[in-house]
């Protein structure tokens, strides 16, 4: 029986890995191990596939940090400050609420729609109060979380829009077909990346970047990250260490060159799944021509049934995520009695199927094939 593995970081990797060799062999001899050249480079790559300035874009040490820094650069720019609310969505990966709470601002959850698994304007407009002053979308799972509704909320409401763009970098979303369509992560204030090595792009270890649109908040991101200083030995804020290390900026100069190869692929695995997953058992995901797919998720009533059958017939699942950030430990105590039953309900539901460079088309026909010979 063959095997279809959830993901391999080997076989992500393995087209780059000769190259990614002698990049870092560079990076040795280069003698300069923190900044420099490689992230210059970098920033540069991200400004242009991003159509916005070198200046807007900060190199950092990963997807977290990317938004506290940008949370905390709008605190020190006086744009924010403790004890705001800041909306995110019910159903994310725990990262984007560590970020506004780290800030000691206040995270509002709203409601994801159950079918894209993102929240949109309307679920952001019934939880807006006066003290809310910005809106996190999280392209989940590489869809963009994105339409004309909410950039109106977003506008009526003067709220600052922070993308949190970790799973969908090369993402398309529909702009109000008035613009087209405009990549995420330049459709807010702000956006936040992640390079985790799982990611679509991904580093050898941990690395990430921040989109700033506005000067001045692109400038105290680049001070915060490092200690607070733009010019040695002088701190103008009490900053961090949030730096992107050479080496992991030269490995990403190879493996940005895959993006739209990356993209294409899972766009093929997805629109495979969705033209050939038939169950009445299992929920797909609605059609997002914009999505890179990060994860292709599907929902079913008994979630361990559907996984153990997978497994027993070789295809390994895994669940993004099985408990949301409100349940957690660490927040149980503050917004444990909060009443969220769609971030419940997909904690509870959702499985990711195989997607990435561990399988290939024929594999997604063939993991489809299995899923319709579901039992249930
Ligand atoms: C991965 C991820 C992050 C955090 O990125 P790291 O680089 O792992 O710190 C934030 N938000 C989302 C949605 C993510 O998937």
């Amino acid at each position: 029986m063959k095997h279809y593995k959830f993901l391999d970081l080997s076989d992500s990797i393995a087209p780059d890995v000769a190259a990614i060799k002698e990049a870092i062999n560079c990076v040795v001899d280069s003698g300069r191990f923190i900044g420099g050249r490689e992230v210059e480079r970098f920033e540069e790559r991200l400004a242009s596939i991003h159509g916005v300035n070198r200046e807007c874009v900060s190199g950092v040490s990963n997807g977290l940090d990317a938004l506290r820094l940008i949370f905390r650069a709008y605190i020190e720019a006086g744009r924010l400050k403790p004890g705001d609310e800041v909306i995110v969505p019910s159903n994310t990966y725990i990262a984007s609420v560590l970020a506004v709470t780290d800030n000691n601002l206040v995270p509002v959850f709203a409601e994801p729609d159950i079918y894209t698994y993102n929240i949109d304007g309307r679920s952001v407009e019934k939880v807006i109060t006066p003290q809310t002053k910005a809106v996190m979308p999280v392209h989940l799972y590489g869809r963009p979380a994105w339409d004309a509704e909410l950039l109106k909320v977003a506008k009526d409401n003067h709220l600052i829009v922070v993308e949190d763009n970790a799973q969908a970098l090369g993402a398309l979303a529909e702009c109000n077909g008035l613009h087209g369509s405009r990549l995420t992560g330049t459709l807010g204030d702000a956006a936040a990346f992640s390079f985790y090595p799982t990611k679509n792009i991904g580093a050898l270890g941990d690395a990430g970047a921040t989109i700033a649109k506005d000067p001045e908040v692109a400038e105290i991101i680049r001070a915060l990250r490092n200690y607070g200083s733009a010019k040695r030995y002088e701190n103008i804020y009490a900053g961090l260490n949030c730096r992107l290390d050479s080496i992991q900026a030269a490995i990403l100069n190879v493996r940005i060159n895959r993006l739209e190869e990356e993209s294409e692929r899972r766009r093929s695995i997805a629109d495979t799944y969705l033209s050939e997953i038939r169950h009445p058992a299992v929920s797909l995901p609605i059609r997002s021509e914009g999505s890179v797919w990060h994860q292709f998720v599907v929902r079913t009533a008994e979630r361990d049934l559907f996984r153990e059958y997978l497994l027993s017939n070789g295809v390994e699942t895994d669940i993004h995520y099985p408990l949301p950030p409100h349940l957690q430990k660490c927040y149980h105590q503050t917004y444990g009695q909060l009443s969220l039953p769609v971030a419940c309900e997909l904690a509870e539901s959702v499985t990711s199927l195989p997607m990435g460079a561990s399988i290939t088309v024929d594999d997604a026909k063939t993991i489809a094939g299995i899923i319709n010979g579901y039992p249930r």
